[in-house]
Formats: structure tokens, C-alpha cells, sequence
């Protein structure tokens, strides 16, 4: 269903925007099942930046007024304003890294309970059918994220880092902002004591009919947490220093250089003397990754590099270790290796061991940040509802026409 090529993600692009308008504002809430054409499907594309969030954002508002594809724009901004909220509340992340790992070795994913949800043995007709469709396809709608992951924590009463993991571990799009932070909203943690509950109603209407589940929990009662330690500041980018011989490392966070070297002079071909790319898919848990994920990560990560190097043989480095990277580098005799700025996440945990190795041998590291994420992130410090304000002026310092009608 999902091919791991920007040709691919380009074409779901075209395909979608006519339905981008008040068409995705009426019917985006209903998961119809497969072939879906009410919403865009476009987000394992997005997550890995085959195609980027301003590519998509202006070819929708090409076509659209901006009240026109409000929904949808809003839909895409939600993603950079979870970026941009974990960036500034790490120990989020830490502390969801820390909790699976723990509740893993405890044998909670070892369970009768866990395993029946996984497997789709549950007896809850939708739930059992989203697990098997999560698992086959790599992808689920987002009314049926929130239902199975309201299911999961109050219904099953199974720990919400589990479900976040195995959506993570299944997801093409996975990604630890939006999964992570999903799940706590669902949970009550996120927006502290509000929770989300899907009905049995609810789910018969925006399936139509296709499900009718029994039994599930009637009330939410939030969950609770030690409180989280204040917001900290974004860590700056670190701009690549006046390296002569300049290695680009891709990873799958972001496989759109072409774009991003037009922001950045130091990413300009003169200085570029090599190209790599390092993926590690199954650093999402400890669990590993499904096999899908890792070849949809893989295949993206080919593509990426393929189009970054215009067809010349790019160095792909194999998932492993730094090491690899390391040797890379030193082979290549470069003096200054940039990455795309990886957000909080497992990319940015192997950089932090990477950054260390380099730096033994005197070779220089910088990442290079989009303005689209520069700009964002440090409006994404309280709820969406302040953050969804500034759109119109993001998208003018991002220099998309929006007209306001059309
Ligand atoms: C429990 C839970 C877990 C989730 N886990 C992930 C995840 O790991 N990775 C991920 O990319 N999204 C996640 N989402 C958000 C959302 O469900 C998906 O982005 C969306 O369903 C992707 O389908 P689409 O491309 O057809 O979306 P469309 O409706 O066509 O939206 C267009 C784009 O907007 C973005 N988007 C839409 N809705 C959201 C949202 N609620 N939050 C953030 N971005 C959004 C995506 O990039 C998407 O491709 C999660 C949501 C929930 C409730």
C-alpha cells in the first residue's frame, strides 16, 4: 500500500489536495476502511520527509482557500506543534523510554491481557480488527488511534507506554512526538485530567456501522504522573563550522536534502564530498521494529540518498552502530559531518554517542534545522489552541500564499 519513495508520496500529494478542502472538513472523522479517500494517508511520507510539511501545505493551499483547507492545514500543524512541545519537555520522552523498557523486563507485555490485545483476541470486535489491520498495514486512521488507544488504557486497563509501543513499533509513520504525546492525551496526561472516551455509539457512526463493540468502559478517569520538570529551552542547531570537506549523514527523520540545502550554504554541493545514510528502525523499543517499518525505513532511506547524491553512488551505511558512521567519515577524509536536526526521539539519542566519536577524531559535527520547525517550535509551548493562532503568519514567514478566501 505504502511504497518508501518521494515519486510515491508525491503522487498521494496530487491524488489528495482536490479532497483537501471542505471535503477533508466534513468527512475526515470517518474511518471508512480501505481504499480511503477522505483522508490523505500521506503521513508516512511526512514522518520520514520524503515529502515535507511545507510542501504539502502549499500544494493544498495552491488549490484551496485557506478557510477552505483549515481542517487540513491544522491536521499538519498538529504535528510540528507536538515536535515542538517534546523538544521542550524531554523527560517526556525519557521518562516513556524508561517506562517500557522497565515494564518490559517486569513481563507486563508477557501477559494473557497484552497478548490477546495484540493479537486481536479480545472478544471487542472493532478492537481485535485494528489490531490485525495495524499489523497487516502498517497504518490506522485517526479516530481509530484515538479509539484503540481510549480502549486500551480504560476498557483492557493494560499501561498506555505498551499500546504507545506497539503502535510504534507497527506504525509506518511512527514517530515519537505524535505517537507518545497522542497516547498521553488519550490518557489525561497530556492535557492534565482531561481524557478522551471512545462509545460504542461513536464508533458505529464514524464506521459506518462497520462495528458495533461491547462492554467498553463507561468512564475515564484520567491517569497521573509525577509532575514533569519545567519547560526547558529548544537546544540551539549546531551550524556546521567552515568545514572544507563537508559529509552529509541522512537518517530517517528527514530525506528531503535537496530542499534543505537551500536553506542551509554550508549543505551546497562545492563542500559536499560525501554522502551517507544510517537508519536504525528497530531503535524504536526494545521489542524491535516490525518487519514493514524496517523496510518502508530502509527503502526510504535508499530513495533519499539515491536522490540526494542525483544518482551518483552515495555511501549507505548500514544500521549497526556509530562505528560504521565513524569509519565513514574517517574514509572518506572529511572534516565536518552534518545531519539534519534530529528532534527528541531515538535519532537524536544515537547522535548524542556519535556527536562523542567524531569529536575523538577532531572531525567536527553540525545539524542543520528547517525554518519550518525553527519558526514553530517556540510557539508550541501551551495547548494547540495558541499555537493554531499563529498559522497564518507562519505560513507567511514560510512564504506560502494563503489566500484567505477563494
Ligand atoms: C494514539 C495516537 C497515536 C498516533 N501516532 C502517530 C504517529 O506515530 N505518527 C504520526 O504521524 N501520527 C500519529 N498520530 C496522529 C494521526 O493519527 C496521524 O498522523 C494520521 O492519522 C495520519 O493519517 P493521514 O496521513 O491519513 O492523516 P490526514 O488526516 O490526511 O492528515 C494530514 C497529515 O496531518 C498530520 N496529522 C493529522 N492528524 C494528526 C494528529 N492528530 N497529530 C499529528 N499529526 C497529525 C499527519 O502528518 C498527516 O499525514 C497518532 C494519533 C493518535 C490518536
Amino acid at each position: 500500500m505504502f511504497v518508501p519513495t518521494r515519486a510515491a508520496g508525491l503522487e498521494a500529494l496530487a491524488d489528495f489536495v482536490p479532497r483537501a478542502g471542505s471535503a477533508y472538513a466534513r468527512q475526515r472523522n470517518v474511518d471508512t476502511g480501505l481504499p480511503r479517500t477522505n483522508v490523505s494517508s500521506l503521513s508516512p511520507y511526512i514522518r520520514h520527509r520524503l515529502v515535507t510539511e511545507r510542501e504539502v501545505v502549499a500544494a493544498v493551499l495552491e488549490q484551496h482557500s485557506l478557510s477552505a483547507a483549515e481542517k487540513f492545514v491544522q491536521e499538519v500543524m498538529w504535528r510540528t506543534y507536538w515536535k515542538g512541545w517534546l523538544e521542550q519537555n524531554p523527560e517526556v520522552w525519557r521518562r516513556y523510554r524508561r517506562d517500557v523498557a522497565a515494564l518490559i523486563d517486569a513481563g507486563s507485555a508477557d501477559t494473557p491481557e497484552y497478548r490477546d490485545a495484540v493479537a486481536g483476541r479480545t472478544g471487542i470486535d472493532a478492537l481485535d480488527a485494528w489490531a490485525g489491520e495495524l499489523v497487516e498495514t502498517g497504518y490506522l486512521h485517526n479516530h481509530t488511534r484515538m479509539w484503540f488507544a481510549s480502549i486500551w488504557v480504560f476498557t483492557l486497563r493494560l499501561p498506555w507506554q505498551l499500546g504507545a509501543d506497539f503502535f510504534y513499533r507497527h506504525l509506518l509513520d511512527g514517530d515519537a512526538a505524535s505517537n507518545t504525546l497522542s497516547w498521553r492525551w488519550v490518557a489525561g496526561l497530556q492535557t492534565v485530567g482531561k481524557t478522551y472516551l471512545a462509545t460504542a455509539s461513536n464508533i458505529a457512526r464514524y464506521t459506518e456501522g462497520r462495528f458495533h463493540p461491547q462492554g467498553l468502559a463507561t468512564s475515564a478517569a484520567a491517569l497521573s504522573e509525577e509532575p514533569l520538570p519545567p519547560r526547558s529551552p529548544i537546544p540551539s542547531a549546531e551550524p556546521a563550522p567552515s568545514g572544507r570537506r563537508v559529509g552529509v549523514l541522512l537518517h530517517e527523520e528527514d530525506l528531503a536534502l535537496d530542499s534543505l540545502r537551500r536553506e542551509h550554504s554550508f549543505l551546497d554541493d562545492a563542500r559536499v564530498v560525501s554522502l551517507a545514510g544510517y537508519a536504525e528502525p528497530g531503535s524504536r523499543s526494545p521489542l524491535g521494529a516490525s518487519e514493514a517499518v524496517g523496510a518502508f525505513t530502509v527503502g526510504a532511506l535508499a530513495d533519499g540518498l539515491a536522490r540526494a547524491a542525483h544518482g551518483a553512488a552515495a555511501h549507505a551505511v548500514g544500521a549497526g552502530s556509530p562505528d560504521a558512521v565513524v569509519e565513514w567519515a574517517a574514509a572518506e577524509k572529511v572534516d565536518t559531518v552534518v545531519i539534519p536536526y534530529a528532534p527528541v526521539g531515538p535519532v537524536a539519542e544515537r547522535t548524542t554517542a556519535l556527536r562523542a566519536a567524531l569529536h575523538d577524531l577532531g572531525i567536527a559535527f553540525g545539524t542543520a534545522r528547517r525554518g519550518w520547525d525553527a519558526l514553530a517550535w517556540p510557539h508550541a509551548q501551551r495547548g494547540f489552541f495558541p499555537f493554531r493562532t499563529q498559522i497564518p503568519q507562519l505560513l507567511a514567514q514560510q512564504g506560502i500564499p494563503a489566500s484567505p478566501l477563494r
